[in-house]
């Protein structure tokens, strides 16, 4: 997304800003996607109530230390399906800024100053094929560009889902636990070559039982990657009820899983 009018002059900016509005317009409809009050784009309570939450360890039990920035509340709810199934990628910019606060947490939680990967969770390839659109990606783009101010970040999509990967719709527990197991492999190729000394961080845009992520961090550190945390945009649980995770720490009993969905 481009987050402001190029410097074209006032006459080309005017126009471009009527088409971007116009393209948003058909896009989000002319309701707050947040609350459905009528309006253009994110209301500014709905805003400043997706501005009010601060980053909390998430409550998955299992997995990766993950970091989330908000909780899974219905006005998140309804901005990342929005964002992920209705092709609302206004709202892009906004989560991924929430995304990058949540990075920033846990960059700052564990002391680390080196080169950092942000590596998304990947979707599904027809998942992203129906969407035409790979939202988990775009999230980690733009929130390294918020970040590297400070930090040296780049973004690698190192993992992709293996084939034969089902969707967990439908799926009992133990169903969904097979499913899931060695669900996700690192590329082969330059998207598998990291920096060097860099820790990867993975990133979500939410996190609900923590399956997904302990698959994606197995499946870093089987390429050889060294492992920071997760960080997600939001996140299902509680994050009060926060349970402590060490970094890499799995169980190999999946609860259910929470692939390719929020
Ligand atoms: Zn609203």
């Amino acid at each position: 997304m481009v987050d402001a009018a190029p410097d074209t002059g006032p006459v080309d900016a005017g126009r471009w800003r009527a088409l971007r509005g116009a393209a948003a317009d058909l896009l989000l409809g002319s309701v707050c996607p947040g609350c459905r009050e009528p309006g253009w784009g994110l209301c500014p309570r709905c805003r400043s109530a997706l501005h009010g939450h601060r980053p909390a360890l998430a409550s998955t039990g299992t997995g990766p230390v993950t970091l989330a920035c908000c909780p899974y509340d219905p006005l998140l709810s309804h901005l990342v399906t929005a964002h992920k199934d209705h092709g609302a990628l206004g709202l892009a910019p906004e989560l991924a800024g929430r995304l990058a606060v949540a990075v920033r947490a846990l960059l700052r939680g564990s002391g680390w100053t080196g080169p950092v990967v942000l590596v998304p969770v990947p979707s599904a390839a027809a998942a992203v094929r129906r969407r035409g659109y790979d939202a988990t990606a775009t999230l980690a783009r733009l929130a390294a560009r918020r970040l590297r101010p400070v930090h040296t970040v780049t973004v690698r999509r190192l993992l992709v889902q293996r084939l034969g990967v089902r969707d967990q719709a439908g799926l009992g527990a133990a169903a969904r636990s097979a499913n899931l197991a060695g669900a996700l492999r690192a590329r082969r190729g330059p998207q598998r070559a990291l920096p060097e000394g860099a820790v990867v961080v993975l990133v979500d845009d939410v996190v609900t039982t923590g399956s997904t992520l302990a698959e994606a961090a197995r499946a870093v550190e089987a390429a050889g990657a060294v492992l920071l945390g997760a960080a997600t945009v939001a996140a299902a649980a509680d994050p009060r009820t926060a349970r402590p995770a060490r970094s890499g720490r799995r169980s190999s009993q999946a609860p259910a899983a929470d692939l390719g969905g929020a």
